[in-house]
């Protein structure tokens, strides 16, 4: 259970809470100090952990920005938390910002780290990632190619048609023929 107090001291960044507890966010998998300055999480999302590996005990990934766990957090580590964090949100809009928002990084810090581990960008992970999961769709649902392009986060069918296309050489229609004849 979390306290009003507790609450306050997340909201308010409150260094002199540091140490008495730590604060998972169950919605990023990410936990910080109460001080961190990474944005306020909904109320409902806050899991409170006695301590650092009570909090990495439950699953949950240090802060780069925060570092309670007092060690530094390395680059594959943080980009292994984007690569969750992708394939949780790529239902959504999820621009540069808004995965830096819920990564806790500045977006051109988060870019440069994330280039610099895997060769690409964070929104070419994305897009792979809604990708495979409309290719997995194609095949196992009958849903339209519209229906399809929504639920994996592409603004319109047109669009996915055409990244598809680029991807994989076929259109949804065609992949979808091809694979089920
Ligand atoms: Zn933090």
């Amino acid at each position: 259970m979390m306290t009003t107090e507790q609450w306050r001291a997340i909201q308010t960044n409150d260094a002199t809470a540091d140490g008495q507890f730590f604060y998972g966010v169950t919605s990023t998998g990410i936990f910080c100090r109460p001080s961190c300055h990474s944005r306020v999480p909904r109320h409902e999302h806050v899991q409170l952990f006695p301590t650092a590996t009570a909090a990495m005990a439950a699953g949950f990934r240090p802060c780069k920005r925060c570092r309670p766990a007092g060690l530094a957090v390395t680059s594959a580590s943080w980009v292994a938390t984007i690569d969750d964090l992708i394939k949780t949100h790529y239902a959504e809009p999820l621009p540069l910002a808004k995965l830096a928002q819920l990564a806790h990084g500045a977006p051109s810090y988060l870019q440069h780290v994330y280039r610099a581990e895997t060769g690409q960008t964070p929104l070419t992970t994305l897009k792979q990632v809604r990708l495979q999961q409309a290719q997995l769709l194609l095949l196992t649902t009958t849903l339209s190619s519209k229906v399809i392009a929504q639920k994996c986060g592409f603004q319109s069918s047109a669009y996915f048609s055409t990244c598809f296309k680029q991807q994989f050489g076929q259109t949804p229609r065609q992949y979808r023929l091809r694979q089920k004849g």
